[in-house]
């Protein structure tokens, strides 16, 4: 393989063959093509695009840059669902084990919140000792016995990814649609799945602004997918206001505690549902019972004891995570409210502590903001819009001057 003739065909404009694309992967994982070769092919890849066969091609080379999961011949069928990212997000947590009701796997292998958006992964560890760096062999364990584990990536996980990633991040070849879906469904894939659906939101609050762009970030991302023997669909859900009624991650946990015991807010109840039917035996009614009868729950507890965490913590989020200010966030006038920017919602959750502006920054589990109002819903003059959980009341001021919320 010529690396500078690959680069320059595509630059071009021209079609890569499944080999030349595996061969430059290869090679790039192995130190036989350095970064700066790499770099100009993103960016080439960035200008020309890809072909959906050529996306997939990328895809299916970079989740074989590391270790996939093997799972034992007649195991049940594999299922995921992954979310684009949004403001309050905290559909995973009830999910996994709503579907790990069924007799289905569930190998959900997370991230951590970058951005505006909240991680998984940070969610979970709120909960006291709960231990989400797992080996193959402890994944391979848990699922065995319960149907469902929730972990980062470890180290070997489609390596490829997180050196191109920080590439792109630095040369500006984050926004290229191919690379992105690359990216994405290179470590779905790496669960070795049968179904996945993908939750692709749009808005203020999420990566993609506008319907269309989700539109087709999704179907480039479902045409990955089956292009790689996974049964794939998606699901477009706006993001102009935070999923349900909190952000913050152990707040979040807490309204997922809440939703798993049958008394969820109803937009989250119904993307849960929605998004595990597209992957389930049972119709949308016998996941909702599970969401009433205790059983969701019940395999949550499983989930959480597996993973070492403290199901004390579950029931009493304000014992375990305090905020040291609690504060109301009241409306100024009667209406009904008609705008909230999920986005700066999501801005003023990360600037009190609750996630990250660079990958080692830490977070603050207590902080967010709880009881948020929904767009349609009528207030009174004085009646909270929300409530501000902060660190200082500097940090709460911070934060009420950062949100806004539009009544008429
Ligand atoms: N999420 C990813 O994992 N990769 C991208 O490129 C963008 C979002």
């Amino acid at each position: 393989m010529h690396t500078p003739s690959l680069i320059e065909k595509k630059r071009d404009g021209c079609r890569l063959e499944d080999a030349e694309i595996a061969g430059l992967i290869a090679a790039y994982s192995s130190g036989g093509v350095p970064d700066y070769q790499m770099s100009a092919f993103a960016m080439a890849v960035y200008f020309s695009g890809m072909s959906d066969g050529e996306t997939a091609a990328l895809t299916a080379a970079m989740r074989d840059s590391g270790r996939v999961f093997r799972w034992p011949k007649g195991s049940p069928p594999k299922v995921d669902k992954h979310s684009t990212g949004g403001i309050g997000d905290k559909v995973s947590l009830v999910l996994a084990p709503l579907l790990a009701c069924d007799s289905l796997w569930v190998p959900m292998v997370s991230g951590r919140g970058l951005g505006i958006t909240g991680g998984t992964l940070d969610k979970l560890e709120s909960i006291p000792g709960f231990n989400v760096r797992l080996d193959e062999a402890a994944c391979l364990r848990q699922i065995e016995k319960i149907g469902v584990f929730m972990a980062g990536q470890t180290e070997d996980f489609c390596p490829v990814d997180k050196r191109l990633y920080a590439l792109r991040d630095v040369t500006a070849t984050v926004p290229s649609r191919p690379l992105i879906i690359a990216s994405i469904m290179s470590k779905k894939l790496a669960e070795s799945l049968d179904r996945l659906v993908l939750d692709v939101k749009f808005g203020s609050g999420a990566f993609m602004k506008t319907r269309e762009d989700a539109e087709l970030l999704a179907a480039g991302l479902a045409a990955a997918g089956e292009g790689n023997g996974v049964r794939t669909s998606f699901l477009l859900s706006p993001m102009d206001e935070p999923l349900g009624r909190c952000v913050g991650n152990a707040l979040e946990v807490h309204e997922a505690v809440e939703t798993l015991q049958g008394n969820g807010p109803d937009d989250l109840v119904a993307i849960t549902l929605d998004l595990a039917a597209a992957v389930s035996d049972s119709p949308k009614d016998v996941l909702a019972r599970r969401l009433h009868d205790g059983s969701a729950w019940r395999k949550f507890l499983a989930l959480v004891e597996a993973q070492g965490g403290d199901p004390r913590a579950l029931e009493s989020w304000d014992r375990f995570h305090p905020a040291p200010v609690v504060r109301p966030f009241l409306a100024s006038a009667d209406g009904v409210i008609v705008k909230m920017d999920a986005g700066r919602i999501g801005l003023a959750a990360v600037q009190l502590g609750a996630g990250r502006h660079r990958a080692d920054d830490s977070i603050n589990p207590a902080v967010g903001f709880s009881g948020i109002r929904k767009i349609g819903e009528p207030i009174s003059k004085g009646e909270p819009l929300l409530w501000i959980h902060a660190s200082s009341d500097t940090d709460a001021d911070t934060a009420a001057r950062a949100v806004h919320i539009e009544l008429r």
